[in-house]
């Protein structure tokens, strides 16, 4: 008998971790007809929400959390997902196919799905205890957050990143004085060629931030009487005022009960393209996993978007259900800063040449980076239209010359209709 020819109306589907990709594989399970039950266990108190507003529209405060739930509690009702929230799950037993909640009681399980997510990378130097140091995840920390954004106090942002330059964006706003500080060379340099980053650290500059890249955190000092941050100090020996500091510098994939468990980690919980881990029996997705060898990308990556989230939710629902997964589509990713809307498909590291269509001083543009004649990732700048053919573009792996994808008189859809696949 197959893995899916077992689960009939008696057996139990449990998740662990209600974020938007355990939401989505436990509505879309009840979709496809899944009759057993359905439980989604996830240790923050909320209904599972929306992370890209928190250093965005959430942050800033143009929405209230109410913006950020991603289903309605009716679409669990309708689909009859029981949702334990505020329940956090602590050990699970594999050979006893259970789960341990906080507290001690066990779960039963036929499938399970981790959908832990992660947490941020925290910065291990002295003083980095100290008060009004912040770090932006989930909506708890927003909360601590947003009240400390008052006009006129200095706000260090240590890391260039999204998230780094989202907050920056909306704390200028605000009316703080904003350093953001970057070990790398430049601002988004782990995604996004030099015109791109040359692009994005003009425009913060002019809208008033002070970027300082290729400097380095050595530590904190504190206020005279020890309780709060009153100086970043970096290793090239320079000491920033800081009435707050936000540290963005990444993530760490949630898989301590999936190690525990004895399954493969990796930098993340190893799965397959269809989501699935060293066990047959158990599945993660979302931030937490890592591709062994991502459909379209060909490598092993760990992939951290929406997106990203969603498809493999796909897959496992797919493939718990016994039925074909979508094959796998090139990683897309957002980020809003200011009014600037850059999206961005594909990887562009080990691209040889970047082409510019569209002028930079307009904020209206993208960069098509080609590998070997074929475009491999493309970034856009306020151009919606273009990234859907972008998407396009990259998805088909397609060869088209750079003169024709940076003349602005030739339209992406007649170049998508002459260009070599
Ligand atoms: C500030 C910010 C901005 C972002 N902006 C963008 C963007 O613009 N575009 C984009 O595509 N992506 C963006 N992302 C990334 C995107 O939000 C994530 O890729 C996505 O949320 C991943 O969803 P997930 O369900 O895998 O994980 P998560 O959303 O992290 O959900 C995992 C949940 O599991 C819970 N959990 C963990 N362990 C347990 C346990 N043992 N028991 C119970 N519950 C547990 C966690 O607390 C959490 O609630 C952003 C992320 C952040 C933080």
């Amino acid at each position: 008998m197959t893995a899916e020819a077992a689960l009939g109306a008696a057996s139990t589907m449990a998740i662990i971790g209600a974020g938007q990709a355990g939401a989505e594989v436990a509505t879309l399970l009840r979709q496809s007809r899944f009759e057993g039950r359905i439980l989604l266990f996830g240790d923050e108190p909320y209904l599972p929400y929306q992370r890209p507003p928190l250093s965005k529209a959430y942050l800033s405060g143009e929405i209230g959390a109410d913006a950020l739930i991603y289903k309605a509690a009716v679409a669990y009702e309708k689909a009859d997902v029981e949702l334990r929230l505020g329940q956090r799950v602590s050990e699970i037993d594999r050979a006893a196919k259970r789960i341990l909640l906080d507290g001690g009681e066990p779960v039963a399980y036929d499938r399970l799905v981790l959908a832990t997510g992660g947490r941020a990378r925290q910065l291990a130097v002295p003083g980095a205890e100290l008060r009004n140091i912040f770090y932006l995840r989930n909506i708890a920390d927003v909360q601590a957050l947003q009240p400390e954004l008052l006009s006129g106090r200095r706000l260090v942002i240590i890391g260039a990143g999204y998230v780094g330059l989202e907050v920056a964006a909306v704390a200028i706003k605000r009316r703080l004085a904003v350093t953001v500080l970057e070990a790398m060379p430049r601002v988004l340099a782990r995604v996004t060629a030099p015109e791109l980053s040359a692009f994005y650290e003009r425009f913060h500059r002019e809208a008033g931030v002070e970027i300082r890249t290729g400097v380095s955190v050595a530590g904190f000092a504190p206020t005279q009487d020890g309780a709060r941050v009153s100086e970043v100090l970096s290793g090239e020996g320079d000491a920033i005022a800081a009435d707050l500091v936000l540290v963005g510098i990444g993530l760490v994939a949630n898989t301590e009960l999936a190690e525990r468990a004895g399954l493969v980690v990796d930098g993340g919980i190893v799965v397959d393209d269809q989501s699935r881990t060293s066990d047959p029996e158990i599945y993660a997705i979302g931030d937490c996993a890592i591709h062994a060898n991502h459909g379209f990308l060909r490598r092993k990556i760990r992939v951290e978007s929406v997106p990203n989230a969603l498809e493999q939710a796909r897959a496992a629902a797919a493939s718990i259900m016994g039925k074909p997964c979508a094959p796998a589509a090139a990683p897309w990713f957002w980020s809003d800063q200011y009014d600037l809307k850059l999206q961005m498909v594909g990887l562009s590291d080990g691209y040889e040449k970047v082409v510019i269509r569209g002028a930079q001083e307009s904020a209206s543009f993208i960069a098509f980076y080609l590998k070997d004649g074929t475009i491999i990732a493309a970034d856009a700048v306020n151009r919606p239209g273009d990234f859907m053919a972008a998407k396009r573009l990259v998805g088909e792996r397609m060869s088209i010359a750079a003169e024709s994808l940076a003349d602005e008189n030739i339209s992406l859809k007649t170049l998508m209709a002459t260009g070599a696949r």
